[in-house]
């Protein structure tokens, strides 16, 4: 491919939550995220940036990482490593917008989705889940009540009150309910919960313990009758091979790992520790949610509802009908600005 000029742009976007949104760490009303441009013969590919705050990422070091990685942009050569080359250190949110551009440049280029780019087929998609916060019980089961299009909650646990809360839901819908404890049980704690959250049919448990407790980890799920899935514990391919016999799968962020390009690389070494992927997303825009929905058809579950949680979404282009969110069949990521 011949040398091609780029100009790239960074525009730091506010998304305001349809409603605070509790976990056990705290409770947030906006969300700031980064959109990274890059125009190159007349088109635009675009990437999002959710810059995770327990890694210490913000929106301004998101902001300054693309910048320092577009001045160092000089080809279009395997584009799909550019971000995995150019990444600046702890800053993954950013290289997954830096990556998330340049598939989208790619696949607008060549006029495919940016799946097809990918080699993977369209097919139908696992439901995506609904989150519900850490909420108190009537307001959670108000959001419950609403949420009759899902056919999967994943309920934020993870602090006292959070059976009440569970049990709760549970005599409320027959949805499928998965539970997320943000690492904010004890092993205790998680001990004496685990038997009833089996008996409420809850289908599996993600991150019940501290990242830094792996060894308890192993030894709850030993222990556990439910499985386990990793969110904390895990961000990209290097840290997978350590979690086997401790969780049953893995929950993979582009945010998190850096790209589609990262993810790709993660989800090949998680099968190959036998463990199942659920593809996740941080608060952010359908532009960030297309880039993940490119991989989904890789993936056994969804929980890609970021933009749904949204009031104001920047983005337009992904469907969503009976549970499941529709990708879009247009070039790239397939989203354009909603203005
Ligand atoms: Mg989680």
């Amino acid at each position: 491919m011949s040398v091609v000029r780029f100009e790239s742009r960074i525009h730091l976007i506010e998304l305001t939550l349809r409603t605070p949104f509790r976990l056990s760490r705290g409770t947030s009303v906006t969300r700031r995220n980064v959109v990274f441009e890059l125009a190159a013969d007349g088109e635009i590919g675009r990437g999002e940036a959710a810059p995770i705050p327990r890694y210490r990422e913000s929106a301004e070091s998101a902001a300054t990482a693309l910048a320092e990685m577009a001045d160092r942009l000089d080809d279009f050569h395997d584009f799909a490593e550019a971000g995995v080359r150019l990444a600046r250190p702890g800053q993954r949110a950013a290289q997954a917008a830096f990556d998330g551009a340049l598939h989208d440049l790619a696949g607008r280029r060549l006029g495919v989705p940016v799946r097809e780019l990918l080699g993977l087929a369209k097919r139908p998609l696992a439901p995506t889940s609904w989150t519900i916060g850490l909420d108190p019980i009537p307001d959670a089961l108000a959001k419950v009540a609403e949420s009759g299009r899902f056919e999967v909650l994943k309920l934020k646990m993870g602090a006292d009150g959070d059976m009440e809360l569970l049990r709760a839901i549970r005599d409320s819908t027959k949805q499928t309910i998965r539970v997320d404890a943000n690492e904010g049980w004890t092993f205790d704690g998680a001990l004496a919960r685990l038997p009833e959250l089996a008996r409420l049919g809850v289908e599996f448990v993600e991150q019940p313990l501290p990242a830094a407790q792996l060894d308890d980890t192993r030894e709850l799920r030993k222990r556990s009758p439910l499985p386990f899935v990793a969110d904390e514990s895990v961000h990209d391919a290097a840290d997978i091979p350590k979690l086997a016999g401790a969780f049953d799968g893995i929950n993979l962020k582009l945010a998190k790992c850096g790209g589609i390009a990262p993810a790709r690389e993660a989800i090949a070494v998680a099968r190959a520790h036998g463990l199942k992927i659920l593809l996740g997303c941080m608060i952010e825009s359908s532009l960030g949610i297309a880039a993940a929905l490119s991989l989904a058809p890789l993936v056994d579950w969804l929980d890609l509802d970021g933009h749904l949680l949204i009031a104001d979404d920047p983005f337009h282009g992904l469907g969503f009908r009976d549970g499941r969110l529709i990708p879009s069949d247009r070039p790239g990521l397939g989203v354009e600005p909603a203005s």
